[in-house]
Formats: C-alpha cells, sequence, structure tokens
C-alpha cells in the first residue's frame, strides 16, 4: 500500500520533472530576438560572437572578472593599474565643453587622500552623483604629477555609507563585438537567467553529479556570470567544464557505437589461401614487424574481418611504420574480394603512398592504381571505369578520391593518412556505397571499415576527445637500427658553416632538405621566402649542385617530377615549403636546415624532421632562427632534446596550451568553450571514467536520466550530433 503510494508519487514526480525540463529545453532553444532590445541589428552583432539562442548566451562565457571585492584606500592604487577603490564625492562636479567633447570631472576623497575622476560625453552622471555620499568606483589608475586621476570609471551606488557586503563581487568581463557593450551583454545574460530561473535543464545524470561532486546546473550557471566569490566561481567552473567535456565525449562515443551497431561493412574474413598469402606477403618485406607494428596489425586484421564497420585510429610517431600496415589491410581487403582506398592529403604524398604501396605490394597478385589531380583524363577514365567495374582492388589518391563521389564496386576499406587535416565530420562523409550500384546512398548498403593514420602522438586524455569517434592502435616504438636525429639551434650568423656541412653531406652521397615557412616573400613578415634561398642556394651557393624547388602553388604534375627526382637522387638539395611535412620518405635524405624555425609549432618541428634519419646514416637537424623572443628560444631548445612525439607533444602543450595544432576547431569537433583540453586532462580522466560506467551498466541508454542526456547532447551540437539519436 505504502509502497504503492510511494511508487506513484515517485513517477508524478518524475513525470513533472520531466515536463519541465522539456520545457527548459525548448526556453533555451529560444531566439536571442526574444529578449528586450535585441532587434535586427543587435541580433546580428551577437551573431557575430556566435551567440543565436538563449542558450548560446549563457555559453557566452565571460573571458574575466572584475574583482570589486576588496575596494582599496586611495593611498594604495598603483599608476596603470585597473583597481577598485572607496570614495566619497568631495565636491559638485563640474562640466566643461571642448567642442563636442563634455567633460565631468569630480574629486573624490576618502580619509587621507584625493583623486579626480573624469568623464567624457556622460553629462548625465553630474546629477547622478550625490556630494558627500560613498561610491564603490573601478577604472584604470593614472599618476597626474601627484595627483592620481581615474577616467571613466565605473562606479556602484552603496547602499549605506559603510556597508562593503553591498558593494558588487566580482563583474563579468565579455568577449565583445564593435557596438556590443559590456554593460547590454551583462543585461542580456541576466535577463536569460532570470527567465530560466529553476527551468535550466539538468543535462548530467544525478548519480555522476553526485559521484564527481558537482554542483547543479542552475547554480553553475548563474555564478559563471554572476559570482560571488572565487571558491564559488571554481566550482561552477569545474561543473562547466566537466559538463562539457562529458558531452562532448559522450556524443562521439555515440556516434561510433551508432556506426558499429547500425553500420553494414563487408566482412573480411581471412581463409587458408588467404592466410598464406599474407604470410607470404610479410615473408617477401626486407625486415620483419615490430612487435607494436605486429600488435596494431592484429587489432585492425580482427577489426576487418567483422561485418561491423572498423573505425580505428592509427598513431605512430613519424617513422615507426604505419604504411606497411596499411598495405597488410588493403591486401586483407582485397583478398577478401572488396576494393580498398588510401587517401593522401596532397597530391605528392598520394604519388608517395603510391610508389611505396607498390613496392610492399610486389609479391602479391594486386597492384596499387595512382588516382590524384595530376592524372591525365584517358587514364583517370580508364580508372574510375575499372573502379565501378570492380577490376581495380587498390587504389592510392587524394581526399578528392572520396569526396567527389567516385563510384566503387564493392568499397571495403577506407584509409586516410595524416589525421590531422582530416576531422570528424570528414570521417563521417566517408559514407555508405550501395551495394548495387555503388552509389553513396544513406538508408542502404554497405559502409567501409574505417582506418585513419595519424603521425601525431598525443596524449590520451586529448585523443579521447579529438579522435573520440575512433577506437585506438598506437604503434608505440621505432623499428629497430634507427640513429637518433640530432637537432642544433642557429642563427643566420652561422649560415656560411651550415652551408659547408651542407656540401659535405651531399660528397658523402647523401641528400638535403631545406624547409621555409613561406612562398612569397612577405615584407612586413621578414621571411625567407622559399623561392629567394632556393635563387640563393642554386644560383649563388651550389651552381655545381642539382637544387631543386617544390612548394604549394606548383602545379600536380611539376610536384610529382621534382618528388621523383629527389628519390632518384637527380636533386641533391631539396628547397621546400611543409608539403614534405607529412609522410614523404627518403632514407637517403639526412640532414635538415628549417629557417625562421621559430615559426613552427613544435609538434610541426617533429613531424618534419621525421623526413630525415629514415635510413642508417647519421641525421642531422638544424633549426634556424633569428628570433629573441625568449618563449621562441625555450620551444627550439625543448625539441633538441626531446626525440619522442609523446614527448614533443607533452612539451607543445606546456609550452602553448592545445591552440591551434591540437585545437578541436582543427578536428572538425565544436570548440571548446570552458574546458581546455591540456589544462583540464585529470577532469578528462572522471569523465572517461563516467563515460565507461554507463557503456558498462547502460550502454543502450535505456534510464531516463541517459536518454535525456542524449536529448541534449543533440540540442547543444546539432550539426555534429544531430544523428547519434536512439
Ligand atoms: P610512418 O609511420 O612515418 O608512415 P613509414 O611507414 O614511412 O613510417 O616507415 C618508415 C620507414 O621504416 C620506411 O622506410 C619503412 O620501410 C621502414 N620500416 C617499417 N617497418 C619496419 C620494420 N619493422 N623494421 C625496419 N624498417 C621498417
Ligand atoms: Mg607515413
Amino acid at each position: 500500500m505504502d509502497t504503492g503510494l510511494k511508487q506513484q508519487d515517485q513517477s508524478a514526480i518524475a513525470a513533472a520533472s520531466e515536463k519541465t525540463q522539456a520545457a527548459g529545453r525548448l526556453l533555451c532553444l529560444r531566439s536571442v530576438r526574444d529578449l528586450p532590445g535585441v532587434a535586427g541589428r543587435r541580433a546580428a552583432l551577437l551573431g557575430r560572437l556566435g551567440i543565436e539562442t538563449w542558450f548560446d548566451l549563457l555559453c557566452h562565457f565571460p573571458r574575466a572578472y572584475e574583482d570589486w571585492t576588496n575596494p582599496l584606500p586611495l593611498s594604495q592604487l598603483q599608476d596603470g593599474e585597473e583597481q577598485t577603490f572607496l570614495a566619497t564625492v568631495a565636491r559638485k562636479p563640474t562640466i566643461s565643453r571642448r567642442g563636442r567633447l563634455s567633460v565631468i570631472r569630480v574629486v573624490l576623497k576618502d580619509e587621507a587622500q584625493a583623486i579626480t575622476a573624469v568623464w567624457f560625453n556622460q553629462p548625465w552622471l553630474a546629477d547622478k552623483l550625490t556630494v558627500g555620499a560613498r561610491y564603490c568606483f573601478r577604472g584604470q589608475i593614472r599618476r597626474q604629477g601627484r595627483l592620481f586621476q581615474v577616467q571613466n570609471p565605473a562606479y556602484e551606488t552603496l547602499e549605506t555609507d559603510h556597508s562593503a557586503e553591498s558593494a558588487p563581487a566580482f563583474r563579468p568581463v565579455y568577449g565583445l563585438t564593435a557596438g556590443l557593450t559590456q554593460g547590454m551583454l551583462r543585461f542580456l545574460v541576466g535577463k536569460v537567467l532570470e527567465q530560466l530561473a529553476g527551468a535550466l535543464p539538468e543535462p548530467l545524470p544525478d548519480w555522476i553529479r553526485r559521484k564527481y561532486r558537482l554542483c547543479a546546473v542552475d547554480f553553475a550557471y548563474n555564478r559563471i556570470h554572476q559570482p560571488t566569490d572565487e571558491r564559488d566561481l571554481l566550482i561552477a567552473r569545474r561543473r562547466i567544464a566537466f559538463e562539457e567535456l562529458f558531452l562532448l565525449r559522450t556524443g562521439l562515443w555515440l556516434l561510433r557505437r551508432r556506426r558499429r551497431q547500425h553500420g553494414c561493412a563487408w566482412p573480411l574474413r581471412l581463409d587458408t589461401a588467404a592466410e598464406k598469402a599474407l604470410a607470404a606477403m610479410l615473408a617477401s618485406l626486407p625486415f620483419t614487424l615490430t612487435s607494436a607494428q605486429s600488435r596494431a596489425w592484429r587489432e585492425i586484421s580482427f577489426d576487418l574481418s567483422d561485418n561491423r564497420p572498423m573505425s580505428r585510429l592509427l598513431q605512430g610517431d613519424v617513422g615507426s611504420g604505419k604504411t606497411v600496415v596499411a598495405a597488410l589491410a588493403m591486401l586483407q581487403c582485397a583478398l577478401g574480394g572488396a576494393q580498398a582506398v588510401l587517401m593522401a592529403p596532397t597530391a605528392v604524398l598520394a604519388a608517395q603512398h603510391h610508389q611505396t604501396l607498390t613496392g610492399l605490394l610486389a609479391s602479391t597478385p594486386f597492384t596499387p592504381q595512382l588516382l590524384t589531380g595530376a592524372t591525365r583524363q584517358p587514364v583517370r577514365r580508364e580508372i574510375l571505369a575499372g573502379l565501378a567495374a570492380g577490376d581495380i582492388q587498390m587504389i592510392v589518391g587524394t581526399h578528392a578520391l572520396i569526396e567527389e563521389s567516385v563510384n566503387f564496386a564493392r568499397l571495403g576499406l577506407a584509409i586516410t593518412d595524416e589525421q590531422h587535416r582530416f576531422g570528424v565530420r570528414q570521417r563521417r562523409k566517408l559514407g555508405r556505397q550501395d551495394k548495387e550500384t555503388g552509389q553513396s546512398d544513406e538508408k542502404g548498403g554497405f559502409d567501409p571499415h574505417v582506418l585513419v593514420m595519424s603521425a601525431t602522438p598525443i596524449p590520451r586524455s586529448l585523443a579521447l576527445v579529438l579522435y573520440g569517434d575512433l577506437d585506438l592502435s598506437v604503434i608505440d616504438e621505432l623499428p629497430p637500427g634507427r640513429t637518433p636525429i640530432e637537432t642544433y639551434t642557429a642563427t643566420s650568423a652561422d649560415r656560411g658553416r651550415i652551408e659547408q656541412l651542407m656540401r659535405r653531406f651531399v660528397t658523402q652521397g647523401r641528400q638535403v632538405y631545406v624547409v621555409c615557412p613561406m612562398i612569397e616573400e612577405q615584407e612586413d613578415l621578414d621571411l625567407e621566402s622559399v623561392v629567394a634561398t632556393y635563387n640563393r642556394l642554386a644560383q649563388q651557393v651550389f651552381p655545381d649542385l642539382c637544387v631543386g624547388l617544390l612548394h604549394g602553388a606548383l602545379a600536380a604534375a611539376a610536384k610529382e617530377t621534382v618528388m621523383r627526382d629527389f628519390y632518384q637522387g637527380k636533386i641533391q638539395i631539396l628547397v621546400s615549403t611543409t608539403v614534405i611535412e607529412v609522410g614523404v620518405d627518403n632514407p637517403n635524405a639526412a640532414f635538415m636546415v628549417i629557417e625562421n624555425s621559430e615559426r613552427f609549432g613544435l609538434a610541426q618541428l617533429h613531424q618534419l624532421r621525421g623526413r630525415i634519419g629514415r635510413g642508417p646514416y647519421r641525421s642531422l637537424c638544424v633549426l634556424i632562427s633569428d628570433s629573441d623572443d625568449e618563449m621562441a628560444r625555450q620551444r627550439l631548445r625543448a625539441i633538441c632534446h626531446a626525440s619522442d612525439g609523446f614527448a614533443v607533444a607533452e612539451q607543445d602543450l606546456q609550452l602553448r596550451g592545445p591552440g591551434d595544432f591540437f585545437g578541436t576547431r582543427q578536428h572538425g569537433l565544436p570548440p571548446l568553450r570552458m574546458a581546455n583540453l591540456y589544462r583540464d586532462r585529470a577532469l578528462m580522466q572522471e569523465v572517461q571514467e563516467a563515460l565507461e560506467t554507463i557503456m558498462q551498466d547502460d550502454p543502450d541508454l535505456q534510464q531516463p536520466a541517459h536518454r535525456r542526456m542524449c536529448r541534449m547532447i543533440m540540442d547543444r551540437y546539432p550539426t555534429e550530433f544531430s544523428d547519434i539519436g536512439l
């Protein structure tokens, strides 16, 4: 009886809260145009800040806070600081005019001292400030002779003359755009908080909030915009960062899960003959796989044999030997009777891969084809026909291969190399192939298995977000016998000696890279241009050697010619931009000079220098920089000492934060508004633990709280996760 009643009560409460939540969700999605004073123009300005809905406004978090908590006595004010102080209006304000400008001056004082406050073009203030009343002021302090002055200070009226607690505590400072003011944003945010009071829907299940001691959603969003003290601010911040990482991470997990559950791939099972063919290829290689390569290969091979589509990231430092693993996967695919495609970010890299794969697969019945922008029309037509008919089992090309919706008879495996140029959204474009027609088709048909290769080793906590839609295989070991690359810093003054060294390497039969950050001379940036460097080296320094030039503006065919000449040893010194950054493999290249090296991120420098040290020769990398920025010098020194990609990534993150290279935008994810992938790594661990609990206890998201969370993920990230639905 009793329990029955309780149950009824509880379900009534649950239903009611479900209703409030639903109403709250709708309110969150309301347009800012529904707020007072936000007509067309202001709405457009807000739009520029990425703010369209009420909830967007709440997620426009303050970038700083003005501290009004400890007003200073005038005697402690300091020149040049933005400070808060308590003072009494000593005399009646004076108004003067200078042309169109009206100036109000007021003398303020406390027990010991006086300060002049000046406001421009705010004549109404003259009537608002009462002589003899005390206010709390805040503004930039300037010394003017003996006296201090403050211009256009903000001020607050104190309720009674001494109650410090009635002064405001922290005031939010928002990122603005021309036409908007702090006051406006504070007002609008305040309005939304008021309207949503008690109705802000809670995306986090109760058990998560309890377990990880996270404050309630209302408290968090109120305090982050209107904090009363520092402690509450931290509590709010932690909760919002957790929520952000958790929803994003869960969304990615659901994406992957949906693909595995609803997707259908060709199961590429290995029969005895196929096993034999794979073993024969392995035996034909001039080396044996490292144990890390073998492990990655086993993981991939296992996934491929399943009819649930693989979504896997193969991560391994430059030179760790990812290509051969890709070749094995392609072979398993072809042996299973399906087609395999490998895509690279540039035509140069595609051509390189094509050449390597042809070599690796020489002992097999399959010959990979190459299709890039440089492929001539008749050949192109033939290849396209071959792919549609299923006569071509392996193809290498640029990402355009999949984006141009080339027709495959039976696409079994899509591999993309160098992931950081290929984000979540593009990955999802590796869409379905209809069984009958080979047409991409949303409803039926087959998904290819997807393998993404990345040479950017990143800490696991970051990988969980940036590659959260993928399973992870790591090659964490380099093939044996590598000579470590010696890296040094230098300045332009050392150029003569460096050029002597270049000549010595060439005389010994080695080849040299010279890398420049830019294509054309940019006077204002004073950068060595790749063309100027090329001209100088080819004409003045090494007229007797063959110097080549490679940059992004060359036609695809020209690039291929240069690369081929470089591989064949015809070009001894290759001057290039970062087009060589990824994947280019010439084991005879042993010396690299990087110009203006302070312009590169550490991870990028590491990628670049990974082009050398690929053969048995002593390899040298010289980082030229004339920058005297201490931070830049420190970064360059750091990379001289770090040889392992994970260590470099760590350093890069520590020195720069996740910024551009590891940014979510780079990876096609929504920008993080509160969380920081580097600073919040400990939090990320908790997020992951919470998600793993859900994966275990309620993987189908049956519990109402989990379903609700799923809906809110779709609300928050409509572009990214609109289709994760249950
Ligand atoms: P990355 O992971 O940077 O793509 P690659 O696949 O280009 O690395 O391999 C780098 C070089 O190492 C290539 O010349 C390749 O032939 C060689 N290699 C790959 N695996 C092994 C191995 N197990 N033992 C020796 N050399 C290897
Ligand atoms: Mg590679």
